[in-house]
This record gives structure tokens, C-alpha cells and sequence, in this order.
């Protein structure tokens, strides 16, 4: 089948929950894909960093197949051979305590939620049912109806009520709203490190290393999504170490890279005085913890402490900055990013960033837009020096190509992507 073919029976017979670039993939190594057509394509997205080892890593590879000839999921009725290594390895490799592994994100994100309650109620003594739980506005930590309850975007919430109560929102990067918003019903904070999906918004110097004070002094649990934005993504293995210490949370959520682009598998991570909140039955997955996912983990875990990818996305991603910044194009308003989590924003009087991910593909540069107005740059961790050259050669060709908008045209309203 070719592409169109491909395209057709996708849309026919699979929901129109998302609105991909016209491309179908077949293979990748690598940063490289290849499509139905056998064209090549370099990835800048990299599945939102799930695949922050590339396709195909062979260690990773090698450590899937070995497992699946094994055992692929006894579930959690019995123990596996897999899962005690993987949360000692996961709590070493983190210096944190205590595991509770799921299988995505939003599950991980669900999961913290329902720890910090739990905590609030044993641990701080909440009257029921009332624990509240802070988010900042325009927050992306999944898709369940109790996690886009403190959305922001109006698309990921509408058709989707009721909604679960209790959580308030505050503005993104203003320590002194988080303080505003405690009341005696706070449990936590709950925040990525740096919005990725909203438009790679990276809050101003020192705002972390706050938020945890703020959280410390009020008895509150500070929890960080670092689905996206850790194992090494932003330069340093979680994006809080960007602050020191002084920004480590009480919690983390996990997921994406820790299974290695391969497998679904996510966590959380704390310490014992929170996660001893749990008994049997309390909370739990079927494939949550499967020895399958945990034996990959394993081998992203060895691959995150023998590679030196925190340092490789530092330095690359200082250089694809670099010479982003240097393309002279009057559609971009800002290059900004945090090791390869890059994001060039795109001024309201262009067209969309999925303008721009069109015709980067048509050059063979796979990108996503983050929200309508943000083109995200975010390869596997392992591209090296001599793809980004190849890379901003495209990108220095089609930014400067984009004409401004007539004055009473506006944007396309066809053009906006469907979201993440
Ligand atoms: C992707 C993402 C999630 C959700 O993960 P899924 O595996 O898609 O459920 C949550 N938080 C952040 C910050 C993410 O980037």
C-alpha cells in the first residue's frame, strides 16, 4: 500500500482523534525514519521524548527480545523476576525511596494524585473528601476525565464533563500565587518543569527551587511531572536539577523514555514517609509493573547511566539554539528551550507553526507544532552534530519563506493541528 492508501483506511476505520502529517512510517534507526515510499526523514519530535534513545536502539532491543522469549506478564498476583530490580535501579538511579509503577503518563499523573489525597487524609489529617490539589495554568499531564478537569485548553475539556473538583489553578512561574492559593484543603502542588506541550514555556530562573520552599513551609507535598521533560531531555537527567538540590520535589511522575521508545511503562517515585499511605488493593494496573516493560526500563536505566546523554542534549541542543538563532526570519518571535526541548515560537501575524511542520517535511524534517503557535524541535538524544547541520539547513530555508498574513485574513483556522 502506498501512503495515500495507508491514510485512507486510517481514516476510515481508526477514530479522527488526531491530525497527522500525510507520512507513514515504516522503519527508523536512529534518528532517521523511513516511510511506505522509502523516503528518509530526520525525527524532531521523538514520540514527545519517549524516544530519547532513537528507533531500534540494539541494547534496548536485545534486552526486549531476550524478555519476551521469557515471560512477558505474570500480573501483580505474583511476583516477577523484574520488578524488584527495576524499582531498586529506578529509586539508585533517581536517589529517591520508593516506586509505584503504571503504564502511561497520565496513569503516573493519576496515580500522584491520588497519593497526595491519600497523604493529605492519613498523613495530614484532612477532613474527607475536601483535599485540594494547586495546578498551574495551562498544564498538560494527560488526557482522563480527572486530569483534563484542570486543564486549561478549552479543546481537551469540552464534551468531557462533569468534571472531578478540587483543584484550584494559579499562573505558571509566579512563586506568590502558589502561596495565595494554600488554603488548610492543600495537599499539593502539582507542576511540569517546564511546559513542553504548552509551548516549551520554561518558568524564570530559581521558580522551583521557591514553589518547594513555599510547599515546605505549608506542609505541602511538591510534585513534578517529568514525563516529558526528564531522563535527560533538558540537559541534566530530571529539568528541576537545573535548580539544584534546593528544587528537588517530594514526588516525580515518569514515564515516556523509561521505556525506552519500546513499551509503555510509567511511575512515580517518592519517599516511604508518603508512599506508605498504600495497602493491598488500594490502587493498581494489570500490566502496571509487567516484567516485559521493567526489563526494558532496565536497559534505558543502563543506557541513561552509561551514555552521558544529560551532557550530549546539553551541549547539542546549546549548538541547534545557536544556530536557530542565527537564521535570520522575521515570522520567528523567539528560539527558547532547555536542552533538546527547543521550541521556536512563531509571531500571531504568520501562519501557524503547522504551516511550518508541513513544508519541513516536505524537506524531510519530521516536526510537531506545540499548540498553534510554537514549532517544537525535539530529536532523539542521540543525533549527532552533522544531523542538526542537515537539519538547519531545511529549517533556514523554510522559516524565512513564510509570508506575513493579510491584515483582515488572519490565521487558517484549517490549519491547527488536533493537539497532542
Ligand atoms: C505526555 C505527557 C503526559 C501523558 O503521558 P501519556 O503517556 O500520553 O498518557 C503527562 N505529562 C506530560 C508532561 C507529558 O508530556
Amino acid at each position: 500500500m502506498n501512503t495515500q492508501e495507508h491514510i485512507a483506511i486510517a481514516e476510515q476505520y481508526g477514530a479522527h482523534n488526531y491530525h497527522p502529517l500525510p507520512v507513514v512510517i515504516q522503519s527508523g534507526q536512529g534518528c532517521w525514519v523511513t516511510d511506505v515510499e522509502g523516503r528518509r526523514f530526520l525525527d524532531m519530535l521523538s514520540a514527545y521524548s519517549a524516544l530519547n534513545f532513537g528507533y531500534s536502539h540494539p541494547h534496548l532491543i536485545d534486552a526486549a527480545i531476550a524478555q519476551l522469549k521469557k515471560c512477558t506478564l505474570t500480573s501483580r498476583a505474583f511476583h516477577n523476576d523484574q520488578l524488584g530490580p527495576f524499582c531498586k535501579e529506578l529509586c539508585e538511579l533517581s536517589g529517591y525511596e520508593a516506586v509505584l509503577p503504571m503504564n502511561s503518563g497520565a496513569e503516573a499523573c493519576e496515580t500522584a494524585v491520588k497519593t497526595a489525597r491519600k497523604w493529605g487524609y492519613k498523613v495530614k489529617g484532612i477532613a474527607q473528601n475536601q483535599a485540594e490539589i494547586i495546578c498551574a495554568n495551562n498544564n498538560f499531564h494527560g488526557r482522563t476525565v480527572t486530569i483534563i478537569s484542570f486543564s486549561t485548553d478549552a479543546q481537551y475539556r469540552e464534551g468531557f464533563g462533569p468534571y472531578t473538583p478540587g483543584f484550584p489553578l494559579i499562573p505558571f512561574g509566579d512563586p506568590a500565587a502558589l502561596e495565595r492559593a494554600i488554603t488548610k484543603n492543600t495537599v499539593a502542588f502539582f507542576v511540569e518543569p517546564i511546559q513542553a506541550e504548552s509551548g516549551i514555556l520554561v518558568p524564570p530562573d530559581g521558580y522551583l527551587a521557591k514553589c518547594r520552599e513555599i510547599c515546605k513551609k505549608h506542609n505541602i507535598l511538591f510534585i513534578l511531572d517529568e514525563i516529558q521533560t526528564g531522563l535527560c531531555r533538558t540537559g541534566t537527567l530530571f529539568a528541576w536539577q537545573h535548580e539544584g538540590a534546593a528544587a528537588r520535589p517530594d514526588m516525580m511522575c515518569l514515564g515516556k523514555a523509561l521505556g525506552g521508545g519500546v513499551l509503555p511503562i510509567s511511575a512515580i517515585i517518592t519517599s516511604w514517609d508518603v508512599m506508605k499511605v498504600f495497602q493491598p488493593g488500594d490502587h493498581g494496573s494489570t500490566f502496571g509493573g509487567n516484567p516485559f516493560a521493567c526489563a526494558v526500563a532496565r536497559a534505558a536505566m543502563h543506557l541513561i547511566k552509561t551514555m552521558g546523554l544529560a551532557e550530549r542534549a546539553r551541549d547539542m541542543g546549546e549548538y541547534f539554539r545557536g544556530k536557530l538563532r542565527a537564521i535570520n526570519a522575521p515570522a520567528v518571535k523567539e528560539v527558547r528551550g532547555r536542552g533538546l526541548l527547543i521550541g521556536v515560537e512563531i509571531k500571531d501575524t504568520y501562519p501557524q507553526a503547522r504551516w511550518f511542520c508541513e513544508r519541513l517535511m516536505a524537506e524531510g524534517l519530521l516536526c510537531k507544532d506545540a499548540h498553534d503557535h510554537v514549532i517544537r524541535f525535539a530529536p532523539p538524544l542521540v543525533i549527532e552534530k552533522s544531523d542538526i547541520d542537515w537539519a538547519i539547513e531545511r529549517i533556514a530555508k523554510v522559516l524565512p519563506s513564510a509570508q506575513p498574513l493579510s491584515a483582515d485574513g488572519g490565521r487558517k483556522p484549517a490549519m491547527a493541528g488536533a493537539g497532542h
